[in-house]
């Protein structure tokens, strides 16, 4: 079968010649497991049709280009592939769906099951899937180099609950950022931003209380937000959305354009500005690397102290400071990876121990550090600046530090040696 197929290659080759004798790839090695999945070709955009009811769903995956595929779907039952030449074969290897030479959309029918451990469909009705656990809802690349738009459309939602997502994010964003949340919500508007960005809030039953004492300032923090840093990447309409995520978790995820807050916090308004922020960075920009989380998680910490303090008064940030220190204090104490470690995507983000609140409270303490120098508004608009730069773009840890160097002539690389680069603790 080879020799004949090289003689039609040879006949064929004059005129497609590059296609057919490098890009056409050996199908059976690919779908054997064999060639660097990294060399797969990236998503553009993931279109999602889910019905809760059977826990099925269809998702249709625009690609970059044609090319070899490899998706993570480590969670789900695939049932069916086709592309635009019709049923494709595939095989999963690993965890990860590996199909040849995909023209068009790929489109993956599949079901998928309930997580308990914060890593899918959780029991409480909402989805988390940060930092690499997308595989267990929907095919996908987890790396949030890789942006990808999103549509989603949710059936079966149990009668009298409701369902709260974005029918769409038109720009770029990492695969964690993709969310849905069911319950039985009331919501509540804000307010308008000037630049014309709604702020809502969805609370579940009994919730009024909490939500409206944690949201007093948002509307006026995430107007901060687009006046400081620049236009919000995904929606003209915001809300936090109080979810239920169980014993032991607390805070909040970056769940744009409706970011959740776990019911417990919901009277937080730190975690409310937190979160908000995760829009500019974290989603807005996202991390080149795993090993630059704290360009994610540092500076929305930084920023939602700034905000807070620049719309609910001095006080209330002097008192924000005050809790990181304890913060700060605690996670020196109890160790882990570096804030910012060396490396790329060579780290496991929660195995290595880099999901700790060191990145949190040393990247925001970085920003001050920088700021006691350069002043906090200078550092707000270089901040401001490297978000419009990177907007719906991966970017480093070391870009922010570039960045301050060249608007201010401050280099923060002491600072970072000494905060970020710095292993604490026992772990
Ligand atoms: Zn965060």
């Amino acid at each position: 079968m080879a020799p004949r197929w090289l003689i039609g290659l040879l006949l064929v080759g004059v005129s497609c010649a590059a296609e057919a004798t490098s890009d056409e790839p050996d199908d059976d090695a690919w779908l054997d497991g064999k060639g660097d999945a990294a060399s797969a070709v990236n998503v553009a955009a993931t279109h999602l049709d889910v019905d809760l009811g059977s826990r099925t769903a269809v998702a249709t995956i625009e690609l970059e280009k044609y090319g070899n595929v490899a998706l993570e779907v480590g969670g789900l039952t695939v049932t069916d592939v086709t592309d635009d030449r019709g049923h494709r074969r595939y095989r999963i290897i690993g965890g990860t769906l590996r199909v040849t030479w995909v023209r068009g959309p790929l489109v993956v029918s599949y079901g998928f099951t309930e997580h308990a451990q914060a890593d899918g469909l959780l029991p409480g009705g909402s989805t988390v899937i940060w930092p690499y656990f997308c595989g267990n809802l929907f095919p996908c690349h987890s790396q949030p180099a890789d942006g990808s738009r999103f549509s989603l459309n949710l059936d079966g939602v149990p009668a009298g609950q409701s369902a709260i997502y974005p029918a769409e994010i038109k720009a770029d964003a990492p695969p964690y950022m993709l969310a849905w949340a069911v319950g039985t919500y009331t919501r509540a508007s804000l307010g308008t931003t000037a630049a014309g960005t709604e702020v809502a809030v969805y609370w579940l039953p009994r919730g009024e209380t909490a939500a409206r004492a944690g949201t007093r300032h948002l509307r006026a923090v995430f107007d901060w937000y687009e006046r400081t840093l620049g236009p919000y990447a995904f929606g003209r309409e915001v809300a936090a959305v109080s979810v239920v995520w169980g014993e032991g978790l607390y805070g909040g995820m970056e769940h744009h354009p409706y970011w959740h807050v776990a019911k417990d916090a919901m009277s937080d308004e730190v975690t409310h500005a937190h979160e908000a922020a995760h829009g500019w960075f974290g989603d807005g920009v996202r991390l080149r690397c795993w090993e630059d989380f704290v360009l994610s998680e540092g500076t929305v910490s930084y920023l939602s102290a700034r905000a807070l303090g620049a719309v609910a008064g001095p006080t209330m940030e002097a008192t924000i400071w005050a809790d990181y220190q304890v913060e700060l204090d605690d996670a020196i104490a109890t160790g882990g990876a570096p804030a910012w470690p060396t490396g790329c995507n060579q780290i496991d983000i929660i195995r290595d121990d880099l999901f700790t609140n060191l990145p949190y409270m040393q990247g925001a303490f970085f920003y001050k550090d920088v700021a006691a120098v350069v002043g906090a508004d200078q550092l707000d608009q270089v901040i401001g600046r490297f978000y419009r730069a990177h907007k719906n773009q991966p970017a480093s840890m070391q870009a922010m530090i570039d960045a301050i160097k060249a608007d201010t002539g401050f280099d923060a690389t002491p600072i970072a040696t000494a905060r970020l680069r710095k292993r604490f603790g026992p772990r």
